[in-house]
């Protein structure tokens, strides 16, 4: 975490763009701890789909909201726990209904505290940002599947973690072929994972390798990542692949017995060398950490 030099993670929403009817994303332009956040429509309710980091961001969040909903009723969800993705619902309490998965209200309640702790430290701007946070209690909270009505369109919420988190969750709106992924997908960069032994163990590669086959197979027409740029299947057909890749490098080393710094060395050395432009190369070593301490059949 510490290679991380960070810009002020600030939330654009002039920069919203409708990506299909009655659906538009505030894309994150590339800036580091600013995720793509969807306002989705129906007749009668309008989805928001993660808060921006913070209160400032999630207050400008739910203003372009509340001008977009024109009367609409509001509902807010988070695709995962992460600070970037929720930390800024305190703000939507009273004006929208704050709705998530189980194991990503469990994930708020047991590590809220803990990474809140831990983005204060990254960076002073970071800290900023976090300064008023407490961290969200959902309003709903559902088991494994749930569709949100939004009036004429309905929205399904899924949980599908453990992979990069364990209460990830995936929002897919049907009627127009969109998929919202949170971090299970990222363009332009190494796939995150948040791999800090004692303290957060969650992520897994073996079932993110699962749950992007999965979603892959679903054949989305529009895919918004949880950072970088809004595309088609080929975003998802790029994590999966990136995912085998880092499994097969790792898993090759592993079973030669090397150590697993000589595993984290040499693969990253493997890795960058085939994605020379992607950012965030202090993920390959916690992805090599945490494949090394998988096991199971290749898919
Ligand atoms: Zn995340």
């Amino acid at each position: 975490m510490a290679e991380f030099q960070l810009p002020d993670p600030a939330v654009r929403v002039a920069g919203a763009q409708e990506i299909a009817r009655d659906l538009v994303v505030v894309p994150n332009e590339n800036v580091q701890l600013v995720p793509n956040i969807g306002v989705v429509g129906g007749t009668h309710s309008v989805l928001v789909v993660d808060t921006g980091l913070g209160a400032q961001n999630a207050e400008s969040v739910l203003a372009f909201a509340r001008d977009y909903a024109r009367g609409r009723k509001l509902y807010l969800t988070s695709t995962h726990f992460h600070p970037e993705h929720a930390f800024g619902a305190q703000v939507f309490a009273g004006e929208a209904t704050y709705l998530v998965n189980r194991a990503q209200a469990e994930d708020l309640s047991h590590k809220g505290d803990g990474y809140l702790a831990m983005f204060r430290g990254l960076d002073p701007a970071v800290a900023k940002r976090l300064a008023d946070v407490r961290i969200p209690t959902p309003d709903l909270v559902y088991d494994t599947a749930h569709a949100l009505d939004l009036g004429g369109r309905v929205v399904h919420l899924r949980a599908v973690g453990r992979a990069h988190s364990k209460g990830d969750q995936v929002i897919t709106v049907p009627d127009a072929g969109v998929l919202f992924t949170g971090d299970l997908a990222e363009t332009g960069q190494f796939a995150i994972f948040p791999w800090f032994p004692p303290h957060d163990t969650d992520v897994s590669g073996l079932r993110w390798i699962e749950v992007m086959a999965g979603l892959a197979a679903s054949a989305p027409r529009i895919v918004v990542p949880g950072h970088g740029t809004v595309g088609g299947p080929e975003v998802v057909e790029g994590v999966l692949a990136y995912l085998r890749e880092l499994r097969d490098e790792t898993w090759t080393r592993r079973d030669s017995a090397l150590s697993q710094d000589t595993i984290i060395e040499e693969v990253r050395a493997v890795l960058i060398e085939r994605h020379p432009d992607w950012a965030g190369r202090e993920w390959i070593e916690t992805g090599v950490a945490c494949l090394c301490s998988e096991h199971g059949d290749v898919a």
